[in-house]
C-alpha cells in the first residue's frame, strides 16, 4: 500500500441536480477514499485522502464516466497533505449565491422501468416513478434552487419508504426531488367529457375509451396530449373536424423501438434519437407497407413517431394499443394546455374522455420534434427534453441579455455568464393566449435565471408583437434596445451553435422576414459574422397580391410569378383556365397596379408558387404546405436533375422568371409533375452554387452557413449540401436550435452579445 495523500478536486459544468455527489460517494467507497463533496456556486468540490493510486483513479473515473446527465466542462485536481478524514460525507451546501442550471425533463430510465413493471416491486405500474436519473425537471420547478419545496411536488409529503430514499446517498433516490411512490405520490383520475370521475382503474379505463374510438386527452410531463386510435378514419376523421386541423400531421406514440420499425425506415442516427432521453418526435420516412392511414399524415411520406417517455406512457402502449395519435391539446395555434381545470374548459368539444392527475405542470412544454438529414439531426422544434439546457457562447465580459424572438415559432432566449438559454416553444404570437404564455414565459425565465439583462433584442419587423413589447421592455429596465434582421439572426444561430467568429456565405431561405430596404426577404445570400452582415444577393423580387393574404393563399404567388414572367395572364395551362376568372382579374389589377402588393424575394413563396402552379394546392391549411406537398412530387432526391433556366445580374439578383417559362412549356407537354418538382428543387441549388462560387472568387470565403424554414425540405438540405461539399466549401447548418423562426432568438442573441461587448 502506498502512501497516504490528500486531494482538492474540483468539477464544473452540469453537476448539480444530476446525482453527482452520490455518486462520487460511491466512487469514494469504492476506491476507499475519506472525505467530504459538496456543491458551491462554483460546482463540486470535492476533498480527499487516500492512496495516491486510488486518488488519481477515482479523479480518472469521474471525469471519464461521470452520471448520465451531468457535463463537465472542467476539470481540476491538487495532490496535497492528508487532512485526516475519518469517512467520507456529502456535506450541506453553502448558502449557494448565483444560480445552478436546471434540467430539462428526462425520459424514464431503465432501472425505473424494470421497477414499474415488476410484479414484486412497491412501484409496479406506478406512473409517476422516477429517480435522480429520470423523470419531470423543468416543467415541476416553481423556483430555484431545485429543492422538492421549490417543485408542484410539495404537496405530496413522502411516505416513509420514499423519505428513506431520498435521503440515503447511495439510494439511486438520493435527492431525487420528485421522488414519490403509489402510497405518497400523485395519482390518476380518469373523468368524462363532464369532468365527473370515472369509477375504474384509470388506465384501463383510459384503454377501454381509446379502443372504443374515442378521444381521450391524456396530462403528461408538460402539457396534455390528445390520445386516439390511428386506424379507423372515421375516427382521425372526427379529431381532424373537431381540431380544425384538416390536414397537418399527426404525431404517434409507439410502444418501443422494434414496434416503431414495423412502420417506418429507421436510419442509425434517427434511432439514437428515439431512444434519447430527450425523446423527441423524429421525422421517419414511411415503409412501403406502413399500416398508418394516410389520414394521419396525408401531404407527406414521413411520419413523426415518437417512444413513451413517462411511465404513464410505458403502461399505456403497453396494455393497450401499440401506436397511438398524441398529438399537443391545444385549439389550433393557440398554446399548449397544460391545468386540470383549462382541460375541461377549452378541450371540451374535442375530448370525450380525460386522463387527468394531480401533479400540477409548472409551465407548459411541447414535444420536441427532430428530423435527420444525411448523417445531421436538426431540430425542427425545441421545447421537452432540451429546454432550458444552456448552449455556450462565446462572451468576453459574461454580459447579460433578452433576446425577443421572432413572431411565428416564437421562443425567446436569455444569456448570462456565456450561456444562451432558449425558452421552450411559445409558437405564433397572433392570438391572445400565445401573448400571455410569452409574456408570463418571459418573467418566469428572469426570474428563474436571475438574470437581469443589460439590453433587450428585437427583430427588425416594426409591428411583430415581440419586437413592440421588447420596447416595452426596455423602457421598463432603462436598457438599450437592438434591432437585428431576421436573417441575420438566421446565419448568427449557426454561427452561435458553432462558434464560428470570421465572415461566412450566409444562406437564408424561408418565408418571412423585414428586410432593411422595408421588403420582405426571404430568399438571400449574405456575407455575414454575429456583427454584420451584407445582403450580397438575393432572389429576384416579385409581388404578394394581397399582402399577407398571399401566404394563405399561394396561388396568389403563382399569379404573381406568372405574370412577370410573361408580362400577361393569357396563358394556356390548366391553373389559369380552372381559374376564377373574376378573382383572376382582380389579382392581375392589384399587381399591374401595385395595390397592397408588396415586393418578396422569398424562397417559401418561390416553393408556394411552383406548388400552386402544378395544382398541388392552392389554399394552404397549415404552415408550409405548399412546399410540402412539392417536396413529397419530388420524392426523395439524391442527385441533381438537370437544372431549368435563370440568370444571375451583376447585382447578384437570382432571377427565376426564365425557370418559370420553362416550367409552363413543360406544363403544356405534359411533362410529369414529379419531374418538375426535382427540376424545380435542383434549379435552385444550382443557382445558390453559382452564387458561393462567386463569393469564394471575389472574397476567399470557403465556409457556408445554411438557415431558415426552407431548409425542413429535406430535397434541398440534403442536395445543396452534398454539392457544396463537392465544390470544397465547408457546410455548416442547425443542430441545436431549428433552421426555423424557432432559433431566431439565439442568432439576435449573438448579435446583440457581440455589440454590447464591443461598445
Ligand atoms: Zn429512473
Ligand atoms: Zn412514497
Ligand atoms: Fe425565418
Amino acid at each position: 500500500m502506498g502512501k497516504k495523500v490528500g486531494a482538492l478536486i474540483k468539477f464544473r459544468g452540469i453537476v448539480q441536480g444530476v446525482g453527482f455527489r452520490p455518486f462520487v460517494y460511491r466512487m469514494a467507497q469504492k476506491y476507499k477514499l475519506k472525505g467530504t463533496v459538496k456543491n458551491s456556486s462554483k460546482g463540486v468540490i470535492i476533498e480527499v485522502d487516500g492512496g495516491l493510486e486510488d486518488v488519481k483513479a477515482f479523479y480518472k473515473h469521474i471525469k471519464e464516466n461521470p452520471p448520465v446527465l451531468s457535463v463537465i466542462d472542467e476539470s481540476y485536481i491538487e495532490i496535497k497533505k492528508a487532512s485526516g478524514f475519518k469517512d467520507f460525507e456529502i456535506v450541506k451546501s453553502e448558502k449557494e449565491e448565483g444560480f445552478t442550471p436546471i434540467s430539462p425533463d428526462i425520459a424514464t430510465c431503465d432501472d425505473c422501468l424494470r421497477e414499474v413493471f415488476d410484479p414484486s416491486d412497491r412501484r409496479y405500474l406506478y406512473p409517476f416513478t422516477n429517480c435522480t436519473n429520470c423523470g419531470p425537471r423543468f416543467t415541476i420547478i416553481e423556483d430555484i434552487p431545485y429543492d422538492r419545496k421549490n417543485t408542484t411536488m410539495h404537496k405530496f409529503p413522502m411516505c416513509d419508504d420514499c423519505r428513506s430514499e431520498y435521503e440515503d446517498p447511495i439510494n439511486r433516490r438520493y435527492h431525487a426531488q420528485p421522488n414519490a411512490c403509489p402510497v405518497c405520490g400523485p395519482q390518476l383520475i380518469l373523468w368524462n367529457s363532464e369532468g365527473k370521475v370515472i369509477e375504474e382503474d384509470p388506465i384501463e379505463g383510459c384503454i377501454r375509451l381509446l379502443e372504443k374510438g374515442k378521444v381521450v386527452a391524456i396530462k403528461g410531463l408538460g402539457g396534455f396530449h390528445l390520445a386516439l386510435y390511428p386506424f379507423d378514419d372515421k375516427v382521425v376523421k372526427r379529431l381532424r373536424d373537431r381540431k380544425k386541423r384538416p390536414a397537418k400531421p399527426f404525431a404517434l406514440m409507439v410502444r418501443d423501438l422494434s414496434t416503431a420499425s414495423n412502420y417506418c425506415n429507421i436510419g442509425k442516427s434517427e434511432e439514437k434519437l428515439l431512444l434519447s432521453r430527450e425523446r423527441p418526435i423524429v421525422l421517419l420516412e414511411r415503409k412501403s407497407n406502413c399500416a398508418i392511414p394516410p389520414l394521419v399524415a396525408p401531404d407527406t411520406d414521413f411520419l413523426g413517431l415518437m417512444l413513451p417517455y413517462t411511465p404513464l406512457h410505458h403502461i399505456l402502449l403497453r396494455k393497450g394499443p401499440e401506436i397511438l395519435i398524441m398529438t399537443s391539446a391545444n385549439l389550433s395555434e393557440e398554446p399548449l394546455v397544460y391545468r386540470n381545470e383549462n382541460a375541461l374548459t377549452d378541450l371540451s368539444r374535442i375530448a370525450d374522455a380525460y386522463l387527468v392527475n394531480n401533479r400540477d405542470i409548472a409551465r407548459p412544454c411541447d414535444d420536441s420534434v427532430t428530423m435527420v438529414v444525411d448523417e445531421n439531426s436538426i431540430l425542427i422544434r425545441r421545447s421537452r427534453g432540451y429546454v432550458p439546457k444552456a448552449i455556450p457562447i462565446k462572451s468576453k465580459k459574461g454580459s447579460q441579455l433578452i433576446a425577443m424572438g421572432p413572431f411565428e415559432k416564437n421562443t425567446f432566449c436569455l444569456v448570462k455568464d456565456g450561456r444562451a438559454f432558449i425558452s421552450h416553444h411559445i409558437g405564433d404570437l397572433g392570438n391572445e393566449k400565445s401573448v400571455e404564455a410569452y409574456i408570463s414565459g418571459i418573467e418566469d425565465f428572469l426570474r428563474m435565471f436571475r438574470c437581469e439583462p443589460q439590453a433587450v433584442v428585437c427583430d427588425m419587423h416594426p409591428d411583430y408583437y415581440s419586437t413592440r413589447y421588447g420596447i416595452e421592455l426596455s423602457n421598463k429596465m432603462k436598457i438599450p434596445v437592438y434591432n437585428v434582421q431576421h436573417h441575420h439572426a438566421h446565419i448568427a444561430s449557426v454561427l452561435a451553435e458553432k462558434g464560428i467568429e470570421e465572415d461566412v456565405i450566409g444562406i437564408a431561405f424561408d418565408g418571412t422576414g423585414f428586410g432593411q430596404d422595408e421588403t420582405i426577404w426571404g430568399g438571400e445570400y449574405l456575407i455575414a459574422n454575429t456583427e454584420s452582415f451584407e445582403r450580397y444577393g438575393y432572389f429576384y423580387s416579385v409581388k404578394m397580391p394581397g399582402g399577407e393574404k398571399a401566404i394563405r393563399e399561394i396561388d396568389r404567388m403563382a399569379v404573381s410569378y406568372l405574370y412577370e414572367s410573361f408580362n400577361s395572364l393569357d396563358i394556356d395551362i390548366p391553373f389559369i383556365k380552372n381559374y376564377d376568372k373574376k378573382r383572376l382579374d382582380l389579382i392581375g389589377k392589384m399587381i399591374i397596379n401595385g395595390i397592397n402588393s408588396p415586393l418578396t424575394s422569398s424562397c417559401g413563396r418561390l416553393f408556394d408558387a411552383v406548388s400552386a402552379l402544378l395544382g398541388l394546392c392552392s389554399v394552404v391549411q397549415y404552415d408550409a404546405q405548399g412546399a410540402i406537398v412539392l417536396e413529397k412530387k419530388a420524392g426523395k432526391m439524391s442527385e441533381l436533375e438537370a437544372s431549368y433556366d435563370y440568370s444571375i445580374n451583376g447585382n447578384n439578383v437570382v432571377d427565376f422568371r426564365p425557370m418559370i417559362n420553362n416550367i409552363v412549356c413543360d406544363i403544356k407537354k405534359s411533362v410529369d409533375s414529379s419531374l418538375i418538382s426535382r427540376r424545380f428543387h435542383s434549379t435552385i441549388v444550382y443557382a445558390t452554387i453559382d452564387i458561393c462560387r462567386k463569393i469564394k472568387r471575389e472574397r476567399s470565403i470557403k465556409k457556408v452557413v445554411l438557415s431558415g424554414g426552407s431548409f425542413q425540405n429535406r430535397n434541398l438540405t440534403y442536395l445543396l449540401i452534398k454539392y457544396l461539399k463537392r465544390e470544397g466549401f465547408d457546410v455548416f447548418i442547425n443542430s441545436l436550435v431549428p433552421p426555423n423562426d424557432g432559433g431566431v432568438s439565439l442568432g439576435q442573441a449573438v448579435i446583440g452579445l457581440t455589440k454590447i461587448e464591443k461598445e
